[in-house]
């Protein structure tokens, strides 16, 4: 009764060309594999555009968001026009996309409409419209299984994934979600049903819809996986694996053949845009693999991720880097007021907690860097630092705290807390760069350099040649 979950990624399912590639990785791992299930993300950029649509229709610019519906209305209709599908199958994927991208305008509609008569917030229209993306996905994937003789079957995660009220970056109830599960999707699988469930959307108890944090599909992959004792989880992509770094930013990036969940968690968590942060925990809870591949290269590996990853090499294997912001004062003393005030404010703000810090005193000064979680969205930062300029506190005893923006550069790999030369090496090799702070993280397999976010760059090519020239 082996189950394999294939997460598709937005890069995956946005051509007809990468959809083909697809088409024919679920067609062979349905060969091979009792119960298959395929969780899929929005078409790359929709997600980008819906919360654009949204924050639009938060201010009442029914304009604005209309031209991102019909963009998008173009977008999908073209993909659907273009893949190889019957006439049936084609009529009822139009109509899906038409009838999905309706409710939407009508979503924003409601969302433009409230504005105006009441002054309270609406996070589950808001929600909605920002999960279509993955149901119109959903569809266009199920139609092309059924072209081909699989019984594909779309799958709305909201009547599945039951998740808390944080809006925006909500986390799975996995008991709830399990039941649900068991009652919903089984029967399904008995009876050879290739569920096509999308990533990224949830529902709280009481129903209302909401998002697991950017690039939550992951997420969803893992805990469906969770739920149904999966034997892997494959997750395909446009890259090769994990890489040592961005390959969007450093050409010279090349794929990491294996990795431990620890090193995968630190990964995530430190700004690599490969993987959700909070997939990992479910996933090594069950000690349940994961596979990074490239639906490009479907002969390829990837990158394995399990509990051992290469438990005997020292080494440092990738190196990210991730927006934070620095706050310093002049004092010394405790740190839990200003680090508590923070957390609050970008919890209020975007839902996420800071989690990380990295905090350093000496006589007279005081320096704490927070680092911005990725699945915080791209203007937390932003938000945050503007929150912070009106709340900071300036009294005697708390001193008088400034913020700036920081660059955390994170080394990360096995055993780093083992000062065998490989670390002292490390930092031998970086030259002529501002360090803020440094800290060694508790899971022993990271190294964070704070700096200035103008020297990041190269501090992180500098880490990046080390990796290269010590294999
Ligand atoms: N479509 C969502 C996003 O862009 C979720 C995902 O891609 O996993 O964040
Ligand atoms: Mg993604």
């Amino acid at each position: 009764m082996d189950t394999l979950i294939m997460k598709f990624g937005g890069s995956t399912v946005g051509t007809t060309s990468a959809l083909t590639q697809v088409l024919s990785i679920i067609l062979e791992e349905h060969e091979r594999w009792k119960r298959l299930l395929v969780v899929v993300s929005a078409l790359e950029g929709v997600t980008d555009a819906l919360i654009e649509a949204a924050r639009l229709a938060q201010l009442g610019n029914r304009r604005g968001y209309r031209r991102i519906a019909a963009t998008l209305r173009t977008r999908h209709m073209a993909l659907a026009e273009n893949l190889p599908l019957g006439a049936t199958e084609r009529a009822v994927l139009q109509a899906d996309i038409d009838r999905l991208l309706f409710d939407m305008l009508d979503t924003c509609q409601a969302l433009a409409d409230r504005r105006l008569n009441e002054d309270y917030e609406h996070p589950e229209h808001y929600e909605a419209i920002v999960g279509v993306g993955e149901r119109l996905s959903a569809r266009i994937v199920a139609a092309l299984l059924r072209q081909n003789d699989l019984r594909g079957v779309a799958i709305d995660a909201t009547d599945l994934i039951v998740t808390d009220n944080v809006y925006g970056n909500a986390t799975v109830n996995i008991p709830l979600t399990r039941e649900r599960i068991l009652a919903h999707l089984q029967p399904m699988l008995d009876r050879q049903i290739t569920p096509v469930i999308t990533g990224f959307i949830g529902s709280t108890v009481g129903g209302h819809p909401t998002t697991l944090g950017r690039g939550g599909s992951d997420y969803t992959a893992s805990v469906l996986a969770a739920c149904t004792n999966a034997k892997e989880v494959w997750v395909w992509t446009d890259v090769d694996g994990m890489m040592t770094t961005d390959p969007r930013e450093v050409a010279e990036a090349r794929k990491i053949p294996s990795l431990s969940y620890d090193e995968v968690a630190e990964l995530a968590y430190f700004g690599a845009r490969v993987l959700h942060p909070r997939m990992v925990g479910p996933l090594r809870e069950r000690d349940i693999p994961l596979r990074v591949r490239n639906v490009f290269k479907p002969r390829e590996q990837g990158t394995l991720i399990n509990r051992e990853g290469e438990r005997d090499r020292v080494a440092v294997k990738a190196v990210t880097s991730i927006a934070g912001l620095g706050l310093s004062a002049r004092r010394r003393g405790p740190l839990a007021g200003i680090t508590r005030l923070v957390d609050d404010i970008l919890f209020r703000t975007t839902g996420s907690h800071t989690e990380v810090m990295i905090s350093s005193q000496t006589s007279g000064e005081s320096f704490v860097c927070f680092v911005i979680p990725t699945t915080a969205g791209p203007d937390a930062l932003h938000t945050l630092r503007q929150a912070l300029e009106d709340e900071l506190p300036e009294t005697p005893e708390a001193g008088v705290w400034t913020a700036r923006p920081v660059t955390v550069v994170t080394a990360i790999g096995n055993r780093l807390d083992q000062l065998n030369g490989l670390t002292a090496r490390l930092f031998a090799s970086l030259n002529d760069i501002r360090i803020l702070a440094v800290a060694q993280g508790p899971s022993n397999c990271t190294l964070s350099f704070v700096t200035e976010p103008g020297d990041a760059e190269k501090l992180l090519l500098q880490i990046h040649n080390f990796i290269l020239n010590s294999d």
